[in-house]
């Protein structure tokens, strides 16, 4: 039968279809944010916290240095204002004054290991900044080539609707029933080629006779192994 030429017509089609119907849903997903910029961007967010809640102890520890400060002026300024003579008295603002060094010295080391903590957060965000920028300049790049092919695949899968409709027009309903069935049924492949007698689906060798009716075109031929139809080409 004829048929059999605009079947494998149509499978070519429907071959041609599917593989860009796969590539558009793979557009569909690359389509918005990917998890690379999410993971880039919370990156940024997780430092930045980290950095505001080390400003925020840095801030609290300058408070606390400073109410020292304070503390020990009064002690000075009254150890130092001559009205005290009590010898009881004076060793008690020196032992107080020593207390106050001793606590803003502890005060200060840890202003220190913080400041220090604060400057490599910095570091570290400018850093995850410059990657985030980066990766959101990609992005956009990408997003903007992906749109262009998704609207080039929607076009090409219209276009090929169209043909198979036409195609599938001039097919008859039993010998469309069988290919579709089939090609449900093999992987969505229902016509295979045969060349030099060998099906190009499955390998296998058909018998002489029928290489030959199907050369001439002459009846519609199933592959003996995998069921195809066979298309002499
Ligand atoms: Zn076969």
């Amino acid at each position: 039968m004829a048929y059999v030429r605009h079947l494998y017509q149509l499978q070519l089609l429907d071959s041609e279809r599917e593989a860009k119907a796969q590539r558009l849903a793979e557009v569909h997903d690359g389509l918005g944010e990917s998890r690379e910029l999410i993971q880039a961007r919370q990156a940024v967010a997780e430092t930045e916290a980290s950095l505001a809640e080390l400003r925020a102890q840095l801030r609290v520890l300058e408070l606390d240095i400073a109410g020292l400060n304070a503390k020990l002026k009064q002690n000075q300024d009254r150890l130092y204002s001559g009205k005290i003579r009590n010898p009881k008295e004076l060793t008690s603002l020196q032992d107080e004054a020593a207390a106050l060094r001793r606590r803003r010295s502890e005060l200060e080391d840890a202003q220190l290991e913080l400041m220090i903590g604060i400057e490599e957060h910095e570091a570290e965000l400018a850093e995850r900044q410059a990657r985030l920028r980066q990766i959101e300049a990609s992005w956009h790049q990408d997003q903007s080539s992906l749109r262009v092919e998704k609207d080039k695949l929607e076009g090409e899968l219209a276009a090929l609707d169209e043909e198979r409709a036409g195609v599938r027009a001039r097919i008859g309903a039993s010998a469309l029933a069988t290919y579709d069935d089939l090609r449900e049924r093999q992987g969505g492949t229902a016509v295979a080629l045969l060349k030099r007698g060998i099906c190009q689906a499955c390998g296998v060798d058909v018998p002489t006779s029928m290489a030959r009716a199907i050369e001439r075109g002459e009846g519609t031929h199933f592959c003996p192994i995998c069921n195809r139809i066979l298309y002499g080409g």
